[in-house]
C-alpha cells in the first residue's frame, strides 16, 4: 500500500454537526481527542482518535494538538467585486449600490483590473477558512470568467455566475436579455461542473431585471442540468415598494421570482429580513433556501432577520457574509453575529455553538445542494477542513487552555477566532491555505 492508501490520521479536538441541531438534540459531535482519517481525498473515518489509529495503524498521524479541526465553513452570499468598498458605513441599502457599490462593480469591465481583484477575493476566501463559496460574479462576462479561473486555481469550491441586469442601475452595468442568454451560456458551457466549480443562475434582484431577463433565467435553468440559483429578496423596506411598483400583478416580492420558477432546492436568496408570513411559507414548501447576513443587515440597517420564524416554518437557512456590504469574509464572525443580534431581537432565537457551527457548515452545504458531498465529517464526504489555531499571545489560546467542555471551547473560537487563528485549510485532503 502507498502511504496515501494508508492515509494521513489527524489528531486534534474536532466538531462537526451531522444533523440539524434546530430539529435534532445532540446533533453537534464532537471529540476532544479526535482523529480524523483522510484517504485520497475523502473521509474515512472520524471520530475518537484512538479508536481510529487502533483501527487503522498503517495510517500516518499528524498531531494537531493545541488547534481543533471543523468542516470547511460555507458561504452563501458574497460579492466578489466589492472587495474593495468593504468598510462604507453610513448608508442603508439603495444609497449604499449608488454611491459604493456600483461604481466598484462597473470597473470589472476591465478585465485585468478583474483579475487581480479575483486573485485577492479567493485568497481572502481561503484565509478565513472558507472553502465553499456561493458568489455574484460581475456584470461581465470575462471578469465573472476571471472569478472562475482564479477558484479553479485556488483549489476552493466556487459556485457563481454573471449577474444580470437590464434596468435601474448604471447603464454600463446593463445587458439585454439576448446578450445575457448568450453570455451566460457560454460561461455555464465553460465552467459548470469543471473541477469543484458550479453556475448559479444570478439575477441581481427584482428591482434590477425586467420580466425579460427574468425569463432569460427561467431558460437558462431548463436547458442546463444543475444549475444553481441566487438572488436578493426582501432586504431593505425601500427596495420591497421599489419592486412593488415595478411588479403590480405579484402580491408579494417573492411571486415575482415565483412567476418564472426561480426557486426551489439548490436556489439560495439573500436576507429575506422583511417577509410576510406566506413569503415563508412557499419558501419553505419549494425548499428555496435563504442566505442570512447579519453583518451586513446591521451594516446598511436592514433590520432584524427572523431567524426563528424561518426555523420554525421549516425554511433552510445558511449564513453568508455578503461582502461588501458585509463587514468582512470571516464566517465564523457571522455566526458570532447572528448570534448577537438574536439576542436582541424581539423573539430571537438563543443559538447555541452547535447551532452557529451547523449554520457556518452544513446548512450552507443543504442550502447548495451538497450535503452529500461536503458540510461535515462523516465518512465517504470530501475531505474539506478548517484547522484553527490561535497565536500562543492571543486572548483565544488562553481561553482554550481553560475550557472544560467542547461546548465551551466551540463558543469561545466563534467569540473570538479570527483570520489570524485559521492556521490551514484544506478541500479534498489538499492545502489550500497555510
Ligand atoms: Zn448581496
Amino acid at each position: 500500500m502507498s502511504a496515501s492508501d494508508r492515509g494521513e490520521l489527524l489528531r486534534a479536538p474536532l466538531f462537526h454537526t451531522p444533523r440539524n441541531p434546530f430539529l435534532q438534540a445532540r446533533a453537534l459531535e464532537s471529540h476532544w481527542d479526535g482523529g480524523l482519517l483522510i484517504r485520497a481525498g475523502r473521509i474515512a473515518a472520524s471520530g475518537d482518535f484512538e479508536t481510529i489509529r487502533a483501527a487503522n495503524p498503517d495510517a500516518t498521524t499528524t498531531d494537531l494538538r493545541g488547534g481543533v479541526l471543523l468542516p470547511g465553513l460555507i458561504d452563501t452570499h458574497i460579492h466578489f467585486p466589492q472587495l474593495r468598498v468593504l468598510g462604507g458605513l453610513g448608508r442603508t441599502l439603495l444609497d449604499w449600490l449608488e454611491e459604493c457599490a456600483l461604481p466598484e462593480e462597473a470597473r470589472m469591465a476591465d478585465v485585468s483590473y478583474a483579475r487581480q481583484i479575483a486573485g485577492g477575493f479567493v485568497h481572502a476566501l481561503a484565509s478565513h477558512g472558507t472553502t465553499t463559496a456561493l458568489v455574484f460574479g460581475a456584470h461581465f462576462a470575462a471578469a465573472t470568467a476571471a472569478l472562475f479561473e482564479m477558484g479553479a486555481k485556488s483549489g476552493l469550491r466556487i459556485v457563481s455566475g454573471m449577474v444580470l441586469s437590464d434596468r435601474q442601475l448604471r447603464p454600463e452595468l446593463h445587458q439585454t436579455p439576448d446578450s445575457a442568454y448568450r453570455d451566460s451560456s457560454d460561461l455555464i458551457r465553460c465552467f459548470h461542473g469543471r473541477g469543484r466549480l458550479l453556475y448559479a443562475v444570478t439575477p441581481r434582484f427584482a428591482l434590477s431585471t425586467s420580466e425579460s431577463m427574468l425569463e432569460v433565467c427561467q431558460t437558462l435553468r431548463r436547458e442546463h442540468e444543475g444549475l444553481r440559483f441566487q438572488t436578493h429578496l426582501n432586504e431593505n423596506v425601500r427596495e420591497i415598494e421599489e419592486v412593488a411598483g415595478l411588479f403590480p400583478w405579484a402580491p408579494d416580492y417573492l411571486a415575482v421570482y415565483e412567476r418564472f420558477g426561480l426557486g426551489g432546492r439548490g436556489a439560495v436568496m439573500a436576507h429575506n429580513v422583511h417577509p410576510t408570513q406566506s413569503e415563508i411559507e412557499r419558501l419553505a414548501a419549494g425548499g428555496t433556501a435563504v442566505a442570512h447576513c447579519p453583518c451586513s443587515n446591521a451594516a446598511l440597517g436592514s433590520g432584524l432577520f427572523g431567524l426563528k420564524r424561518h426555523v420554525e416554518a421549516g425554511v433552510r437557512v445558511a449564513l453568508g457574509t455578503d461582502v461588501g456590504g458585509g463587514t468582512g469574509f470571516g464566517i465564523l464572525k457571522e455566526a458570532l453575529q447572528a448570534y448577537l443580534l438574536q439576542r436582541i431581537a424581539p423573539d430571537g432565537a438563543l443559538l447555541d455553538a452547535g447551532q452557529m457551527l451547523y449554520l457556518a457548515t452544513r446548512a450552507g452545504a443543504e442550502a447548495l445542494g451538497l450535503e452529500e458531498e461536503i458540510g461535515d465529517f462523516q465518512p465517504g464526504k470530501a475531505a474539506d477542513i478548517v484547522y484553527i489555531k490561535p497565536p500562543v499571545d492571543a486572548p483565544l489560546s488562553a481561553v482554550l487552555e481553560r475550557a472544560e467542555t467542547p461546548e465551551q471551547a466551540l463558543a469561545a473560537i466563534f467569540t473570538l477566532a479570527g483570520a489570524e487563528s485559521i492556521r490551514e485549510v484544506r478541500v479534498e485532503g489538499t492545502i489550500v491555505y497555510k
